[in-house]
């Protein structure tokens, strides 16, 4: 480890460059797959050591060249954010001490650091930290398939001893078309099956509609199945849109099933005072997934679930005795014996340092300043001939033009076009009844108002071809 200090210095100064660049950088890969491939053969076959000193500028230049740069101020995507320095200096610090985030006792500063932040971003959820649990996962999905493990657990007697199986009528779940497809794997690999999860058509607007909710709820207890979970969404992936929980919530509560929020992107509106009703209801969830690695600017992946039920999370989670696990600390839960995962890197702390770093009014200042520039998307859009095809007060515009829904060209085409084009990112997306459109998201705290510019230029110009 002789001479840290001289390599740690060309990654701080390799980083630094690319922050600087990262604006005239084509936003998609100048590289193929192929070309990257034939590099890697040609330079590396592993018979002889590489200085750290040479490995480190070959592999920056190929990430430089081979990846979409989802931190790039035009980057209109699905919803990867910059990262802010207090993250990245959080990893290095996580790589470096390695603490092991198993087991409580491995780790207390890690636990305690971990705990401390996810207490404060529960209580802006409204939930009460004191009465309520949460860990951080590796992403959204790993929350919504916890949340749909622990929902199991909590409705299913003898779910976490026999299985589905035990269960006395087959389990399923009622979903919003909109919801997250990471329910559906969930209930694949879970051995619930896919077809578990029941699909409400979403309403006009894109939200789940209570009303159908129920009726969902009520026609699968009629058709000999058990219903345990109903899923709602704050802020879907394909349209930003906010289906009603304080409704949900009602009809969750009575016809006595879980109900669990995935607000994976959304979940940061609860850091804004403006944006923050928009959320109400949510803190009656049984069950809330967050994503730090979206909307707060923390690098991948720090999901996040949040439960009102401590005792459900052990039971889904814990084994007994082990066997070879270090004892735990007194009214501590043991990380391993609450979540999906065993041995784990200390997740948290780019959560907790960016929180820190930014504090209350930072967060607050860069969820509203995106909203703002996504308001400014939908008007500089409308003034270019588009029609705006999503409703959300959040920052995911969904759009279309006359030429495009005439399929000359189609959206995806269009898409293909921009990236291609390398000065702006944006995709395609299929909503509500089979609707095509493009979809940009504001996820980047570099993105201007100059930005928006050059987007809807390239938009307009792909669409003429
Ligand atoms: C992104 C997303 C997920 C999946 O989260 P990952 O972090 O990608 O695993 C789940 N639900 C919603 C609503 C999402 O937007």
């Amino acid at each position: 480890m002789r001479g840290m200090r001289a390599e740690l210095e060309r990654l701080i100064a390799e980083i630094d460059r690319f922050h600087e660049e990262i604006r005239e950088l084509p936003v998609t890969p100048r590289l193929s797959s192929a070309e990257i491939r034939g590099r890697l053969a040609e330079r590396y076959d592993f018979t002889r050591p590489v200085q750290l000193g040479e490995l480190l500028p070959d592999v920056a230049d190929l990430l430089r060249s081979g990846i979409v740069h989802v931190t790039h101020p035009r980057y209109f995507g699905l919803f990867n954010p910059s990262v802010m320095e207090a993250g990245i200096a959080a990893d290095g610090l996580v790589a470096a001490y390695n603490p092991q985030l198993a087991a409580a006792s491995h780790a207390p500063a890690g636990v305690e650091l971990e705990r401390h932040v996810l207490r404060f971003l529960a209580s802006r959820l409204g939930f009460d930290p004191d009465n309520a649990t949460a860990s951080f996962t590796s992403g959204g999905a790993e929350a919504n398939h916890s949340a749909l493990v622990v929902a199991l657990a909590a409705r299913v007697p003898g779910f976490v001893e026999d299985g589905v199986r035990a269960a006395p009528a087959p389990p399923v779940l009622v979903a919003s078309s909109e919801a997250h497809d990471s329910f559906r794997k969930a209930a694949q690999v879970c051995g619930l099956g896919r077809e578990a999860v029941r699909v409400v058509p979403a309403a006009e607007d894109l939200t789940l509609d209570p009303r159908a909710a129920r009726a969902a709820l009520r026609a699968e207890r009629a058709d000999g199945r058990a219903p345990f979970l109903l899923v709602a969404t704050a802020g879907t992936t394909a349209a930003g849109a906010i289906d009603p929980l304080p409704a949900l919530a009602e009809v969750a509560r009575e016809e006595g099933v879980w109900l669990h929020v995935d607000a994976a992107w959304g979940g940061a509106v609860a850091l804004s005072r403006r944006l923050r009703p928009h959320l109400a209801g949510i803190e009656l969830a049984d069950s809330v997934t967050w994503d730090a690695h979206k909307w707060l600017s923390v690098p991948m992946g720090a999901g996040m679930l949040f439960c009102r039920h401590e005792e459900a999370v052990r039971r889904a989670f814990s084994l007994g005795e082990t066997g070879y696990m270090p004892g735990s600390i007194a009214g501590l839960p043991d990380p391993y014996a609450t979540t999906m995962q065993w041995s784990r890197r200390l997740i948290g702390l780019k959560v907790f340092m960016t929180v820190a770093a930014l504090g209350e009014a930072g967060l607050e200042a860069m969820v509203d300043a995106m909203t703002e520039l996504g308001e400014e998307l939908r008007r500089r859009l409308g003034a270019a001939g588009f029609r705006i095809a999503n409703r959300t007060p959040l920052p995911l515009v969904c759009f279309t033009h006359p030429r495009l829904e005439r399929g000359d060209p189609t959206a995806a085409e269009v898409a293909a076009r921009v990236q291609a084009g390398g000065r702006a990112w944006i995709s395609s997306a299929r909503i509500g009844r089979g609707t095509d459109v493009l979809r940009a998201c504001i996820t980047s705290f570099r993105t201007t108002a100059a930005d928006l510019e050059v987007l809807v230029d390239e938009v307009s110009r792909a669409i003429v071809g």
